[in-house]
């Protein structure tokens, strides 16, 4: 791929008016009959488990219509027939055919728990606390940055089909991570001196109000954290919505709340979530980047590899040099598990290798600020380095990113070449080692945890 081509907008409604189109209103979607019959279909199927959302910008100024149902940005938003297993699928239809809800919610939370939604034990092992409260709308399993989920922030302009967040979107409440209290997160970061970054993330935090927002972020720049230097908000409101920045009604309260961080001394980083280079196309995001580069704030990106989507070379060099000729700054590429369609999505480590090799030798120096392809495991971020060989021995070298030991990063290591491998729990450790050199350590890390929550529950009851 050389050129982005707009996609042709054939269905006219303002573009700047927000409207969201899920199951319950896919009959109004104006291009419904570019959608061949198996594909909707799949739509109605898939949409059961996996969340669907999507808007008027993205179908109307990012969606190719003629290249459905192939599209990337089209299988980013509308599930696919493929993204379930044949048996998963046909319990799923046949349920919905049976025309019982009953039936159908079983189905559902069949397949769901079979998905598994719980990725990287984030759930288990990375929750603060503080004056006896779990802090469960928070993680900080990352010495610097602590994660921060504000419980009105649980939703997005638009569903990725790949997203691992989709838990967040359904209704589980058992599975949210999210909390009111502002306070506490003050209180957390204050006693937390280690910390420098708040990340605040979600779903998409940029889905609420300026005001809403405000409430959040007001309380931390009042409270003049000495060591806390950066505020990063997560966010793909440049892709699904970039009016958030410039015509929604309060876009420019917005903005002037990220100008409120920059003149606290608190560098502000947008980082953006952003999968293809199409979505850097319209007039719409370029205003929108060059408002939020006016505020002082800085715009890094990161994106997961996603077969069907985004596994090619020159889909990344493409993107990245679009993104710094827009005053972007790459940050991640990540490997992706866990996503719910794991299959339909999922690219081998060592092809992964290769995309990334691919586009980072297209771009200057400028572009290679982007780190990757990187797995996030209980370990820590995990970047797989690529192939090699070592006295007759094919190897795959790998280096830790971010540790939940810090010592255990950039300590270069190996493990047995696997080219059908996706995930670090398939690798073999290389030179007959039993485990990787860092097992043992967090063996001991999550036993300590498990008789830290014992404690916890015993002082509670
Ligand atoms: C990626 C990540 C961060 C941020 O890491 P940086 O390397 O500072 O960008 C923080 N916490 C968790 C749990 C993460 O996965
Ligand atoms: S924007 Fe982010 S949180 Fe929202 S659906 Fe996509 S990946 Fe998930």
């Amino acid at each position: 791929m050389t050129t982005i081509e707009r996609p042709l907008t054939t269905a006219h409604m303002p573009p700047d008016r927000y409207r969201a189109f899920t199951l319950h209103n896919l009959e109004s979607l104006p291009q419904l009959d570019r959608i061949p019959a198996h594909i909707v279909e799949g739509i109605r199927v898939v949409g059961q488990v996996l969340p669907f959302k999507t808007n008027s910008y993205v179908v109307n100024e990012l969606i190719n219509w003629d290249d459905v149902p192939h599209d990337p940005i089209f299988v980013l938003n509308f599930p696919q027939p493929d993204m379930l297993e044949p048996g998963h699928y046909a319990l799923v239809k046949q349920a919905l055919d049976s025309g019982n809800q009953e039936t159908l919610d079983a189905a559902v939370e069949t397949v769901r728990r079979a998905l598994n939604p719980h990725p990287a034990g984030q759930m288990e092992h990375n929750v603060p606390e503080i004056y006896g409260h779990k802090l469960t709308g928070m993680q900080h399993k990352y010495r610097e940055t602590v994660l921060f989920f504000p419980s009105n922030g649980q939703t997005c302009h638009a569903y990725c089909t790949f997203c691992f967040r989709w838990p967040q979107f359904v209704g589980d409440d058992e599975m949210k991570f999210a909390m009111r209290e502002t306070e506490l997160l003050v209180a957390y970061l204050q006693e937390h001196e280690e910390v420098t970054d708040l990340l605040i993330t979600g779903g998409d935090p940029l889905v609420m109000s300026a005001r809403n927002l405000r409430t959040y972020i007001e309380p931390v720049l009042e409270a003049k954290i000495p060591h806390l230097r950066t505020i990063r908000i997560g966010s793909k409101a440049l892709s699904y919505w970039p009016y958030r920045f410039t015509r929604d009604k309060d876009a420019d309260d917005l903005l002037a709340l990220f100008r409120e961080v920059k003149e606290a001394g608190i560098h502000l980083a947008l980082m953006a979530h952003l999968n293809h280079p199409r979505e850097l196309s319209t007039p719409a995001v370029e205003q929108a980047i060059a408002r939020i580069l006016e505020t002082g704030a800085q715009i890094r990106t990161q994106s997961p590899l996603m077969r069907n989507i985004n596994d090619d070379a020159d889909t990344w060099a493409q993107m990245w040099k679009l993104q710094v000729g827009l005053g972007l700054i790459p940050y991640y590429m990540f490997l992706a598990r866990d996503t719910g369609a794991q299959n339909y999505f999922s690219v081998p480590l060592v092809r992964a290798t290769e995309i990334f090799r691919g586009a980072y030798t297209q771009v200057s120096g400028i572009c290679r600020t982007v780190r990757g392809p990187s797995m996030s495991t209980d370990p820590g971020k995990i970047q797989v380095l690529g192939e090699t060989e070592v006295d007759g021995r094919k190897l795959l070298a790998l280096s830790f990113i971010q540790g939940r030991n810090p010592d255990w990063v950039m300590r270069p290591f190996f493990a047995r070449l696997d080219r059908g491998a996706t995930w670090i729990d398939e690798l073999r450790p290389a030179f007959g080692a039993e485990r990787f050199f860092y097992e043992d350590e967090l063996q001991e890390m999550f036993d300590e945890d498990v008789r830290h929550l014992a404690r916890f529950e015993e002082s509670r009851s």
